[in-house]
């Protein structure tokens, strides 16, 4: 533990990945488990890992890259959270993001901009990208992210490490702070497949405090690692390789599709023909999610609260005003908007029957193949401030990611390969609840 604070020191100056560091309690419950016999330590036991700042720490600092939780000290600790402690694993601090994980660069945090560990002019991707760019940096091997629409896949991808979505309702969200509650799941990102079916093992399962986790057993990922892939069944959507992908992305895929073939796997073309609607899908769906589940913030219960006010209304005016950063606001608008009485058919309604035809086209596809296989993402990392003021060119950077959270399917990215000495992310896409062979695939390429 001490290594790793040291760590960070050393090259978080330049990473910029933490928010709040925990050193302090750190280093005494290092010393506790010292105490601990040998044979009553778990595989993760006594290791380092870091927090999205968006996962709710008891006693310490949680603000969601948001000024408006600025000073937050949340007075409980997420499922998530309390299953690492049981697991033995020390809480080193809290990780940057985008302000309430909306965004694609952790451009949009108040606090600081993450850099690509690769490449300290581009961005780490986002949200989740103090995640990936601490676990990049080598400063911890664990972090937890979320993701809603791609946040745990496109920063893996950008920082050359390996994240996983679980499938919508195999980890409790309980002590996340919701964005898209029907959207939103917590995973590990970690330096290999290994480390990841370790820690969603930990992670994973029902929870009385969330009705939406699944009572569906948690297998030993990791104990099924064997590199034996023979006759997995694999379907590439040609969606997935058509115009807007970089062509050293498509290159990379193709070539890790012969590794595949390398190993005994069948590889095929697919269709999943309503993808090109998912983009506007999501950004209704997850706006008029978020615009909801933001009206808690309202200089009452949390954080930041306005000065000078004049009464009640205006206080909640002021806070939200001064408190929310630009695109958390263009969300809210969006989203409020959506859910209006005049536009609630329009929009949302139908954005909801759309994301039933996509859930459907990926029901389909598993009829026949094991897993999906494309991008994680249509281009490497970009440089910070290229896209910040373009909301449309940020939005569209999750086009092979979002559909996967509105089908509610399990998904990795896994590094494979570089574009101009920047890594690229393989996307692997499962059934519902079948980690198992997502994380099957991942370890055989890898
Ligand atoms: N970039 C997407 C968004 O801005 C996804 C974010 C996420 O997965 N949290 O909404």
């Amino acid at each position: 533990i001490n290594e790793t604070y040291k760590r960070i020191e050393e090259v978080d100056g330049d990473v910029q990945a933490f928010l709040a560091l925990n050193k302090e309690k750190a280093l005494e419950e290092a010393k506790e488990k010292d105490q601990v016999p040998v044979n009553e330590r778990g595989p993760l036991f006594g290791l380092p890992i870091g927090i999205k700042d968006n996962i709710v720490t008891e006693g310490l600092e949680t603000t969601c890259a948001s000024k408006i939780l600025e000073g937050f000290i949340p007075i409980y600790d997420a499922t998530v959270v309390k299953k690492i402690r049981e697991a033995g694993m020390i809480t080193i601090g809290k990780l940057n993001m985008d302000e309430f994980a909306m965004g694609s660069s952790t451009e949009t945090s108040y606090y600081k901009k993450t850099k690509n560990p690769w490449d300290l002019e581009r961005v780490p991707g986002g949200s989740s990208g103090g995640s990936a760019a601490s676990v990049a940096a080598g400063e911890v091997p664990f972090a937890l992210g979320t993701d809603t629409g791609g946040s745990i896949r496109q920063p893996a991808a950008f920082c050359g490490v390996v994240g996983m979505k679980p499938t919508y309702g195999r980890v409790s969200r309980f002590g996340a702070v919701a964005f898209a509650s029907s959207l939103d799941q917590i995973g590990p990102i970690t330096r290999n497949v290994y480390d990841n079916a370790l820690l969603l093992e930990v992670i994973a399962g029902v929870d009385p405090n969330d009705s939406t986790s699944a009572d569906v057993p948690v297998p030993n990922y990791a104990s099924k690692l064997d590199g034996d892939i023979k006759g997995l069944r694999i379907a590439v959507p040609k969606e997935f390789l058509s115009e807007g992908i970089d062509e050293s992305v498509r290159q990379s895929v193709l070539d890790a599709l012969e590794v595949f073939k390398g190993l005994g796997a069948t590889v095929e073309e697919v269709s999943l023909p309503h993808s090109k609607y998912a983009l506007a899908t999501y950004y209704i769906l997850a706006s008029s999610e978020a615009s909801s589940n933001l009206a808690r913030f309202d200089g009452i219960r949390y954080g930041f609260r306005a000065e000078g006010v004049k009464n009640l209304m205006d206080l909640y005016k002021q806070t939200r005003a001064q408190g929310f950063g630009d695109e958390v606001k263009r969300r809210i608008m969006l989203g409020t908007y959506s859910l209006s009485a005049g536009t609630y058919d329009a929009y949302y309604k139908k954005a909801q029957q759309v994301r039933t035809l996509i859930k459907q086209d990926y029901d389909k596809v598993f009829e026949d193949y094991d897993v999906i296989v494309g991008p994680t993402t249509p281009t490497a990392a970009f440089k910070i401030g290229e896209n910040i003021d373009d909301p449309l060119t940020m939005y569209a950077n999750d086009i092979l990611t979002i559909p996967i959270n509105l089908a509610g399917v399990p998904a990795i990215s896994i590094p494979c390969g570089f574009d101009n000495g920047l890594p690229l992310g393989l996307q692997i896409i499962g059934k519902h609840f079948d980690e198992e062979t997502v994380y099957r695939a991942a370890y055989a390429f890898e």
